[in-house]
Order: structure tokens, then sequence, then C-alpha cells
């Protein structure tokens, strides 16, 4: 049972890993979904939208064939809403709240309608917004992910210079390194942080990190306000035996080596177990499936009801033939000549509830073993907490504290998006750049 890369001829590789969302693919299509919406009144898509991108006036927009308008009207609130209508898990966000639901028909498709005129905003480089004078101000941006650039965008539409600084050779951050590539392309990333940085203003400087190639106090002594739009680092420790073991991976490796490489150079077992059940769980077990592994499974210590992913990215998952193991916890890898070689599990049972007010697994004292030659852990990601410690910022557990101006304890320097709340959506971390750009310009347009 070898990992190994080359699983699957090239065409195999082309058709697994396609856009599984497709686009409409006439203008008619898209005409005859948006006339289907109500544009209701106090619309509640636009309400569990975090960006609050007003959806029935875009879709209204592509209703009279005002695709520029409509496109204008979601960058306007989102500036990656192009990345975010290939992302988003719509059916707990705006395609969740849609009337429609509460007729039991179909939801309007928010998303592939989002898609329809941000697609061709981009493709076609429609410049929607232009910048204010320059101001004088200039902000220095750590990272150049969706709360970085969501930010830097907002800045500099107000006239202020920004310099993102990278660590990474390309923009985008997770959805860049982080999303499984048949919902969204390496090259539709860097299409879109171009799109974003052509308004003008906006410099990202690349392989600069903090820490190593620049101080925050540098940043802070040579701008007039800095953002730490830092994200979150490595996939959090399972703290059993055989970790170490070759053939245990973590999700984020995984899914950072298939952004960056040909598929046919990526290793993948023929027997692999996914441990964890958020959506880098069903990312990384879909995408081992699609690589060519014979048996996926994925291992998940409470139940379904309680489970990160949506209902929607579970059935990704069984669709793609991956088995899924509810109230099973990894206790113990095993290995053979150095190499995993099966996993034994406890089964749990559920108690009392958490902190997080879901019920808490339980160990029922019996276990069994499974058969295995890799194992890819996609139990959440752990905040910088080294580097941020280091920097002396206040923090919860690595996660950086700001005020309700989003301000950290050092001065001008803001924070927001995943290494302050220590992960959720890509358009979470939008609307966190959003909320830290406003902070920022309270800030600087105020100091003359
Ligand atoms: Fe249209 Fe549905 Fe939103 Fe109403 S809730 S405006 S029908 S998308």
């Amino acid at each position: 049972m070898p990992i190994t890369n080359n699983k699957l001829t090239f065409s195999e590789y082309q058709e697994n890993f396609s856009d599984i969302h497709p686009p409409f693919e006439t203008v008619e299509g898209a005409s005859v979904e948006a006339n289907r919406c109500l544009f209701c009144y106090d619309a509640p898509c636009m309400k569990s939208c975090p960006t609050s991108i007003d959806v029935p006036k875009f879709i209204k927009q592509i209703t009279t064939d005002n695709i520029k308008g409509s496109a204008h009207t979601i960058f306007s609130a989102n500036i990656m809403g192009g990345g975010c209508s290939k992302v988003c898990p719509v059916e707990k966000l705006c395609e969740g709240a849609c009337v429609y639901n509460l007729l039991e028909e179909k939801p309007i498709s928010i998303a592939r309608l989002q898609r329809y005129s941000t697609d061709q905003a981009i493709e076609q480089k429609w410049q929607l917004f232009k910048r204010k004078p320059f101001t004088g101000k200039k902000v220095a941006v750590v990272g150049a992910g969706p709360a970085g650039l969501s930010c830097a965008h907002v800045l500099s539409r107000e006239g202020v210079d920004i310099t993102v600084y990278e660590k990474e050779q390309k923009g985008g951050g997770l959805m860049t390194y982080g999303i499984a590539a048949y919902k969204v392309t390496p090259e539709f990333c860097e299409e879109e942080v171009d799109y974003i940085t052509s308004l003008g203003g906006i410099e990202i400087l690349y392989g600069r990190e903090l820490g190593k190639d620049i101080s925050l106090v540098e940043l802070q002594n040579q701008y007039d306000a800095v953002f730490l739009a830092i994200g979150v680092g490595l996939t959090r420790e399972l703290g059993i035996k055989g970790e170490k073991l070759e053939g245990v991976e973590d999700a984020i490796s995984f899914i950072y080596n298939l952004r960056t490489n040909p598929y046919n150079n990526i290793q993948v077992g023929d027997k692999v177990v996914v441990i964890g059940m958020g959506m880098t769980a069903i990312d990384a077990a879909t995408q081992a499936k699609r690589l060519g592994a014979k048996e996926v499974t994925l291992v998940y210590r409470r139940t379904q009801d309680e489970m990160p992913c949506t209902e929607a990215e579970l059935n990704i998952a069984k669709l793609d033939g991956c088995k899924i193991i509810w109230l099973a916890a990894p206790k113990k890898i095993l290995g053979k000549h150095g190499k995993v070689s099966g996993l034994m599990c406890d089964v749990m049972q559920l108690g009392a509830p958490d902190t997080s007010g879901r019920r808490s697994p339980e160990s029922t004292g019996e276990t069994f073993t499974l058969e295995v030659d890799m194992i890819i852990k996609a139990t959440g990601q752990l905040p910088f907490e080294k580097l941020v410690s280091y920097n002396e910022l206040q923090n919860r557990n690595g996660k950086i504290t700001i005020d309700e101006n989003g301000i950290t304890n050092w001065a001008k320097v803001f924070a927001g998006g995943d290494c302050v709340n220590g992960g959720k959506e890509v358009v979470d971390a939008v609307q966190a750049g959003k909320d830290a750009a406003k902070g920022i310009l309270n800030l600087i347009m105020k100091t003359d």
C-alpha cells in the first residue's frame, strides 16, 4: 500500500479537479434565475451576508443586463465577492436565508449569480472604482489574504497608499493556499489579487515575513498605521503516539502542496484517514480521493449534529465515495518500519455540553483499528502564538486582542481576521478588513 504520486492519468486529474460549481453558460440562464428573485424588502439574504452585499440590488441589475452595475454593487461591499461566490458556505449564509426556503422551493442561486457578474468584471478587467487623490498617508498591511486585501482596497479608494508585506510568493492567503482546487483554481486567485491591486496605490512585497524580514517596530515607525492580517498557522497536534511516523501529514500542508504543485506530483496513500470534520477536513478528504486514493475515511469524535462543516460539504465527500465514521477519536497511530500502518480509535459517546455548547465526546472504553497508509490531520488551525507573544501583542492563546476600534495594545497597530478570531470564513475576513480600514481612517485622518 504505497504512498505515491502519479496515480491517475492527466485527463483524470483534469476531470477530478474541474470546477464543482459550473457558471451559467448563457445570458438567458442567468436572466431566468435572476427573475425568480422576489427582491424582498429587508432581504434576509443580505442580512445573513457578513459583508452585507445588497443581494436584491445586484440581482435586479442582472435582470436589466446591467452587469457592470451588478459587479459594482457586489464589490462595493466585498472586493473578494468573486472568490466568495465560489467558496462561501452559502447554504448557511445568503442562500440558507432566502425566503424561497420557507416556501419549500429551491432558494435563488445567489452565489452563481454573483459569480456571473464578478467573473465578467475580473475577466474583462473592468475598473469600477476610482481612487481619491493621495492623502499623504501610508499604511502597512501584513498579510495579503482576504482581510489584508479587503482593508488595502478600502484604504486605497480613500487615497491612502498601502504596502502589503506577504511571506508567500502569491497573494490571496487561505483562498490561494488553503481551499480545494475544484472550488477555486490557483489561476483565478491570482487574477483576483491582480484585479484588486489594479486600483492602484497598493504594492505587495512578496517573500517578506514579519519577524524575519521586517519588525513590527520598523512598520510602526515607517507608517501612519499598521494592519496585522497574519491569519492562522498549522494544524493542531493530536498529541498521541505515532504522530511523527512517515505518512502522517497535516491538512494545511497537504492542501498547500496541492495548490502549488502539479496534481501528478502530489503523493497520496491508498487507504487514507482524515481526522476532523470541518471544511478543511472535507477538502483534504475529497482531494485525496480525487488524487487516486482507493479508500478515504473521515473520522470524527462527535456526531453529524455537531459537525462544523455544512451538509452540502458533507455531501461532496459522500458523493466522492469517502466513508464517515462518527463518534471515533484517534488514540494511537500504529507503524511498521517507520511508516504509518494503522490508526487505533476510541469509540466515543456524547456527554454533557462543553463551553462551545456542543455535547462533549467521552470514551466508551472500546477501541477499533483501521488499516491505513496515510493519515491527514485536520483538527483546526492554531494562531501564530510565538510571533504574537514575541512582539508582546496582547492575546488570548495566541489570538490577538483588539479593542472596539480594532486596535491592539500597540499604538497605531490594528489587527483583524483569523489572527483575531482564530479562523472563520473568507467572507468574515473580508468584513474584518473593512472594519479595520474604518478604524484606521478614523485614526489617521484626524491626526493632522
Ligand atoms: Fe431574492 Fe431570496 Fe434574497 Fe428574497 S431572500 S431578495 S428572493 S435572494
